[in-house]
């Protein structure tokens, strides 16, 4: 079998820091693959096989695949609620990468598959309370998933699931709960929420005008996973014998207004916020229910938000001021 391990959507943000943390770990045979030209990628890494492929067609995923033992498969066409909400046809079209990734998959001998699914597959019914009961992964049906996004991730589990019934290829399912970090989308409208706040208080710091625009009541809650916890559950799990989707999440509750509080603090100063209650701001409450990855594999991510919030919030003050020259006017 061969050991070349193939990250697809590798210059995105978290299948970058995956061919990182594989070649950190001193893997040999990696290729990375991403629709973007290799200038934009986040990470990149000349002793590794960079490729530039549109992996929602057939032929360029049979180019990927092509002697690999295992497939990671983090590529999407997705962003934060500004996007998802938007843009459901452009999330629904990402079934064509799923699907011919598996067939290709298939037809190269791919013995280990992991698919990025989301916390958007979960039923709208059980997140209208900001006062969440944590998702559990039975919370997935009666299917009522998030339209468009949720229900391209929902279906393309059950692809893995029958290409390894049917086939036999050892396909993993993570449900990610937000997850954030450095070297990943600030801005350009496909950021979520942490990256997007830290933006908005650097700006606010950097042009001295003190307020801030909060999408939504503020009181919507959420839990947030540091990348470093997503990299380490998401190669556990590939790695391990359990076959159903599982929940990779962080279980530390907070609401949009406490994530802005942690990041003044990390600012040190206090904004005005400006509530925008007509902006998308996606379902009232939603946490990670860790019973299930504890039991599978004792162990959940950890990682305090603060910690990770702060690293991410000098990253972007970074690089919104390289060069000394300060981007507070970008869109
Ligand atoms: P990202 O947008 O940073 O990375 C996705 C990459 O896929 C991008 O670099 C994009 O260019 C690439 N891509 C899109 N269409 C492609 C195509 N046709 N061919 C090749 N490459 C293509 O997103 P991310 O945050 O790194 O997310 C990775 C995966 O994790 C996605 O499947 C996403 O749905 C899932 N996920 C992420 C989060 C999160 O909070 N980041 C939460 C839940 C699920």
């Amino acid at each position: 079998m061969s050991n070349r391990i193939l990250v697809c959507g590798a210059g995105g943000f978290i299948g970058g820091h995956l061919i990182a943390d594989l070649r950190r770990q001193g893997a040999k045979n990696l290729r990375a693959v991403d629709q973007k030209p290799l200038s934009d990628w986040y990470q990149r890494f000349d002793d590794v096989e960079n490729l530039q492929l549109d992996l929602s067609r057939l032929d360029a995923c049979e180019q990927a695949t092509t002697d690999c033992g295992a497939v990671y498969n983090l590529a999407a066409d997705m962003g934060g609620m500004g996007f998802i909400e938007l843009n459901k046809c452009l999330c629904m079209l990402t079934v064509l990468i799923n699907t011919h990734l598996l067939m290709a998959s298939k037809k190269a001998g791919v013995k280990r598959f992991f698919f990025s699914s989301s916390a958007c597959v979960y039923n709208a019914d059980k997140q209208r309370d900001p006062n969440v009961t944590a998702l559990k992964e039975e919370d997935a049906y009666p299917a009522l998933p998030e339209d468009g996004y949720g229900w391209e991730k929902l279906f393309s589990e059950r692809m893995c699931r029958h290409f390894r019934e049917d086939f036999g290829i050892q396909t993993r399912v993570a449900r990610y709960h937000n997850v954030y970090g450095p070297n990943g989308t600030y801005d350009g409208g496909r950021e979520k929420a942490p990256a997007a706040i830290c933006r908005k208080v650097i700006q606010a710091k950097l042009s001295g005008k003190h307020e801030i625009e909060i999408w939504g009541s503020g009181q919507q809650t959420r839990s947030f996973m540091y990348i470093d916890d997503c990299l380490k559950g998401t190669q556990m799990l590939l790695n391990s014998d359990f076959i159903e989707p599982i929940n990779i999440g962080s279980s530390e509750l907070v609401s949009i207004n406490q994530l802005v509080d942690l990041a003044e603090e990390i600012a040190g100063i206090k904004l005005k916020r400006n509530y925008n209650l007509s902006a998308p701001k996606g379902v009232n409450g939603r946490n990670s229910d860790n019973t299930l990855i504890q039991k599978v594999f004792g162990w959940e991510p950890s990682t305090k938000l603060r910690d990770g919030l702060e690293i991410t919030y000098r990253w972007i003050h970074d690089e919104m001021t390289k060069g000394g020259v300060s981007v507070v006017n970008r869109a």
